[in-house]
């Protein structure tokens, strides 16, 4: 087969983090687009390294600041993954957030932070100061 000089060719390595086995995965890319998996040992392992070479994405915990509340700061998550390379960015809105109390586990701290379509919730319920 002779070279292929008109496409971007690309491969690249990820541990899968599907389950305690953590195969070591190989994708094979053209042009952005994943021909070939391999390593690893389910199709799990497929769908997380497709899903990595081309929308990687976090969840984001971390805790805020509270007013009024029986402790200082509340411990937060993203309700679902943001894209990766917002990650930073959420985490300093977050840092910026002061919120008061109470506040009760699940309740949405942040909505739509920075208009990524995910909210910010509370994992755990804090009262007012006594
Ligand atoms: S590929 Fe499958 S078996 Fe291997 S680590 Fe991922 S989820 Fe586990």
């Amino acid at each position: 087969m002779s070279p292929d000089h008109e496409h971007e060719h690309d491969t690249a390595h990820y541990l899968c983090i599907g389950c305690p086995l953590g195969c070591r995965l190989e994708v094979d890319a053209v042009d952005g687009e994943v021909v070939e998996v391999r390593g690893n040992s389910c199709k799990r392992g497929k769908e997380f390294a497709v899903q990595e070479y081309t929308d990687p994405r976090r969840f984001v915990t971390t805790t805020v600041r509270v007013e009024a509340g029986r402790w200082p700061r509340l411990p937060v998550k993203t309700a679902a993954s943001v894209p990766k390379d917002r990650v930073a960015d959420v985490a300093r809105a977050l840092h910026e957030l002061t919120v008061a109390a109470p506040v009760a586990m699940g309740d949405v701290v942040l909505a739509d932070v920075l208009g990524t379509g995910v909210d910010v919730v509370a994992t755990r319920d804090l009262p007012r100061a006594a």
